[in-house]
């Protein structure tokens, strides 16, 4: 119901209430005066007709003169009776034929006592009453009878104040109709404009993510198997904090108010628009596919993107757009909107300007965070192990170390490669662990080799997140030190997009562990965006090519001349040069023509497990071509 009709409801009950309250009090007053106006009526009535026939000599008291005097009044149903002074009727007369049949049998001049007596009887079943009056001049009684109720019981006061009552009560029913409607107005203006505020965004007058949440609340719980897609688009302005510092707020407001109105312009009325943070937007629109998605997400970035002036100052604007779609990536409002922002914020870093989501991707889609709790659990559960793949000198065909590389045998999915857990041991934190695992284990393994007379050095690979710990020295220091092992014995594999995350905190740490003697390498060179000014200052002794050059730099030209570049170039500041991925001979030999000075790969060995790498060596399998003795130094 709504408030209107709820409050015109509770009116009209409490009006009629009143109104019939005071109306049966009314009629009750009315009806008793009316009572006593009907019986002096009656009494004057009588006595009018007395005194008719007061003229009448009481000799001549007939039924004609009865007659005579009825024929000129109206009443009709009426009765009346002469009574003498004996006591006995002398006439009687009824008007209407039933009365007569009635009062045949009652004895009037019994009843009719003195005059101006009034009482009620009852012949038959029906009701009368009577009233008596002296007939002036004479010794007769006139008693008059009539049908109780007849003629002036409802045509006084108490009808009047009946017809007022129900006239009171329906002008009532429309005054609570009238007060209701405004009232009800009045509150529903004051509710919309709470309910509006508390779901829209002041500086846009856009819907807020309140709005969006239940929309797509509402979205979901229409038809859900209807097979009826949609997607719930994140979208926030790149680099939107560099211009609220540099040129304000009131630039940076006018201008979230210009993108708000280009999406509105470019969007349909019914598609869902939101203002959800401060550079922060959401859209829901329904789709036919993924293709339609693309389709819509690049509209959009074509809407926004390119110069905006805005008070006069002209900016480039760029955004990020991330989508999830119902009911592929969740089925509820708080997920979906989770997802699409894991997507934008995946979008922002691979540097495109969208993407949807990919549950592979998300560290924190179920499936990661039970990898992520497995693994926490992996070294305590022996399902760690290292393997260990030889990294062999060009020149001399000499095993000059090994790479431990991290194996994780998972009880439900086999062995899982580094790959697809590192990342998530940086998102989740547990790689702090994880790292110290491996060191531990590959300097100690280390140690043990130089026991047994193997003098190899070991690389360990580092994660961006580790490189940003400044405990990490001391940690390593300690471990070695528990060891005994040599700090030139230990080389440390650091990716250059790690360095580049957080350079300055990577050179203090890169620093310290080089004055400790540790060997530094650079990983996976050439992916990334180190510049030379800044590798140069790097205190790192190698720098490994990219297997994605190597492994196919005999087929893919432009490989071969990223490669041979990167040779000279680490050449020319004094490092060596490592090519990791080497499958077959003819890179081999292309790469000792190009004067690298170290190979790594499956030409040379896979990654193998300490007994099988102890084999390897004890077999001698491997025949270095270029110089040919196949030595192999262990
Ligand atoms: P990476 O440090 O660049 O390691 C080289 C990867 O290339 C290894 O993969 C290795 O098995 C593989 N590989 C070696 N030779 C060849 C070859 O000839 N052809 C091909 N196609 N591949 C070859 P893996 O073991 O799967 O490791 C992948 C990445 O995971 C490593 O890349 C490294 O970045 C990371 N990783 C491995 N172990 C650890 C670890 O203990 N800690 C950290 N932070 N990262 C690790
Ligand atoms: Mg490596
Ligand atoms: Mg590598």
């Amino acid at each position: 119901m709504t408030l209107r009709n709820q409050l015109l409801s509770y009116f009209s009950a409490v009006i009629l209430a009143v109104v019939a309250l005071f109306g049966w009090n009314a009629y009750r007053i009315a009806s008793g005066a009316t009572e006593r106006q009907r019986d002096a009526l009656v009494v004057e009535h009588v006595g009018q007709l007395a005194r008719a026939l007061s003229v009448v000599d009481p000799e001549g008291m007939d039924a004609a003169r009865l007659d005579a005097v009825f024929a000129t009044s109206a009443e009709v149903g009426y009765a009346v009776a002469v009574v003498g002074p004996q006591g006995t009727a002398v006439m009687r007369k009824s008007l209407d034929p039933r009365i007569g049949e009635d009062l045949d049998q009652v004895d009037l001049a019994a009843i009719a006592g003195s005059p101006g007596a009034q009482g009620t009887l009852r012949v038959a079943d029906h009701a009368y009453e009577w009233a008596s009056a002296a007939i002036p001049g004479t010794p007769y009684l006139l008693v008059y009878v009539f049908p109780e109720g007849d003629g002036l019981r409802y045509s006084g006061l108490a009808s009047r104040m009946i017809a007022l009552a129900l006239f009171m009560g329906w002008i009532s029913v429309w005054v609570a109709l009238v007060i209701s409607t405004k009232v009800s107005d009045r509150l529903k203006a004051q509710s919309d404009e709470i309910e509006r505020q508390a779901t829209h965004d002041a500086l846009t007058g856009l819907p807020n993510r309140l709005w969006i949440l239940r929309r797509l609340e509402q979205e979901i719980a229409r038809q859900p198997d209807s097979g009826r897609k949609l997607a719930m688009i994140t979208m926030d302005l790149n680099r939107f904090k560099v211009i609220n510092n540099t040129l304000g707020h009131d630039v940076g407001d006018a201008l979230i108010q210009e993108v708000g109105k280009t999406l509105q312009d470019s969007l349909w009325e019914s598609d869902g628009l939101a203002r959800t943070g401060g550079d922060e937007f959401a859209l829901l629109m329904p789709i036919r596919d993924e293709a339609h998605c693309y389709l819509l997400m690049d509209k959009i970035v074509g809407a926004l993107e390119g110069p905006v002036v805005v008070g006069g100052i002209t900016l480039e604007v760029s955004v990020s757009l991330g989508t999830a779609v119902y009911p592929a990536h969740g089925d509820d409002a708080a997920s979906l909107i989770r997802c699409a922002e894991v997507a934008m914020y995946s979008a922002k870093e691979e540097g495109v300007p969208y993407a949807i989501y990919d549950p592979e991707s998300d560290p924190n889609s179920v499936e990661h965070l039970m990898l992520i709790s497995d693994l926490r659990q992996a070294e305590d559960l022996d399902q760690l192990e290292l393997h260990y793949q030889p990294k062999v000198s060009v020149g001399t065909g000499r095993v000059e170390g090994v790479e431990a590389l991290l194996r994780w045998s998972h009880p439900e999915r086999g062995s899982v490669s580094p790959a697809n857990f590192i990342t998530l041991a940086e998102q989740s934190g547990a790689i702090k662990d994880l790292t110290e695992w491996v060191l531990d284990t590959a300097i100690e393994q280390a140690a043990a080799w130089r026991d047994q007379g193997h003098d190899l050095r070991v690389s360990v690979n580092l994660s961006a997140r580790v490189l940003r710990d400044m405990d990490l020295p001391s940690t390593i220091h300690e471990i070695l030190h528990a060891y005994g092992l040599p700090p030139d014995r230990l080389e440390l594999e650091i990716t250059e997009t790690a360095i580049m995350m957080d350079p300055k905190r990577a050179m203090a740490i890169l620093t310290t562990l080089n004055s400790f003697g540790i060997r530094l390498s650079v990983d996976d060179f050439g992916t990334g965006y180190t510049s030379l000014a800044h590798l140069k200052q790097l205190p790192v002794h190698e720098i490994k090519i990219d297997q994605a050059f190597v492994t196919n730099m005999m087929e893919d030209r432009e490989h071969a001349v990223i490669v041979r570049a990167i040779i000279d170039l680490a050449h020319s500041m004094g490092r060596s040069v490592v090519a990791e991925g080497v499958e077959d001979r003819r890179t081999f030999e292309e790469l000792a023509r190009l004067g690298c000075d170290t190979i790594q790969g499956y030409y040379v060995s896979r990654p193998l497990p300490v007994c099988p790498l102890m084999d390897w060596f004890a077999a001698g399998e491997w025949k270095s071509p270029v110089v040919g003795a196949g030595e192999v130094d262990a």
